[in-house]
């Protein structure tokens, strides 16, 4: 029988996606990390994405979510950059065909606005922002930021049916597919959320090393 490791950190998400959760569930694999969503670890909490940055809005959702709770907080904040529209729809992804707009739409509204452009100036990347704040840390390591992306062009026409949002536009560089032309597994090797991830694990890694070496000194004692 396989004995699971008792936790020695838990960690909110401040979100309330269940795919991101088991993306970073995933992730944590072994680690002694208690993993808890935005409504376990603190409840109803609704917080205005309104930042002009992906950084800045994970980082208001990070410290948000962090004076409710009495854990280490991750935070993210994802989107599309198009270069032929100076970067959009970057902060506004969600909603560039306006307020509540379906993932069609919005991928619509990206092809509407794209009409015209030839297939070489139609440059894109997804990128991701994390922000990690430990309450319990000293005023200067408080708050981390790690980064991911992911570089491509957008399609002329949707393909694939995988993932969500602008999955079947986004063909990855490298590839003749988009990302809804991969396997889930497969784009969450490579994804921008994947790579930002990854930057984070280090710092996990270490928060767990440092509990374990307190926990040991506070038995010794
Ligand atoms: P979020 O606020 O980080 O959940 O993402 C904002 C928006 O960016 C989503 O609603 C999607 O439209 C878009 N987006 C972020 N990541 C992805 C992805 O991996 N595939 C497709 N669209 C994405």
């Amino acid at each position: 029988m396989t004995e699971r490791v008792r936790p020695v950190l838990s960690l909110v998400v401040a979100t309330k996606n269940r795919g991101k959760l088991a993306e970073l569930r995933a992730l944590i694999g072994s680690l002694p990390i208690e993993v808890l969503s935005l409504t376990e670890g603190v409840g109803p909490l609704e917080i205005d994405e309104d930042q002009r940055t992906f950084v800045g809005n994970a980082r208001k959702k990070a410290e948000a979510v962090a004076k409710a709770a009495h854990a280490v907080v991750l935070a993210d904040d994802s989107g599309l950059e198009v270069d032929a529209l100076g970067g959009q729809p970057g902060v506004r992804s969600a909603r560039f065909a306006g307020e509540g707009a379906t993932d069609a739409e919005n991928n619509a509204e990206l092809l509407r606005r794209l009409e015209g452009v030839d297939p070489e100036d139609r440059t894109a990347r997804f990128r991701c922002a994390i922000v990690l704040v430990d309450p319990w840390a000293d005023e200067g390591e408080r708050s981390r930021e790690f980064e991911g992306s992911c570089e491509g062009c957008i399609a002329l026409s949707p393909r694939g049916t995988g993932g969500f949002g602008y999955d079947p536009l986004f063909i990855v560089r490298g590839s003749d597919r988009t990302f809804a032309e991969h396997a889930e597994d497969e784009k969450n090797l490579i994804s921008h959320r994947a790579r930002a991830f990854a930057s984070v694990m280090p710092e996990l890694e270490r928060l767990v090393a440092a509990r374990v070496t307190d926990a040991l000194a506070a038995l010794a004692r």
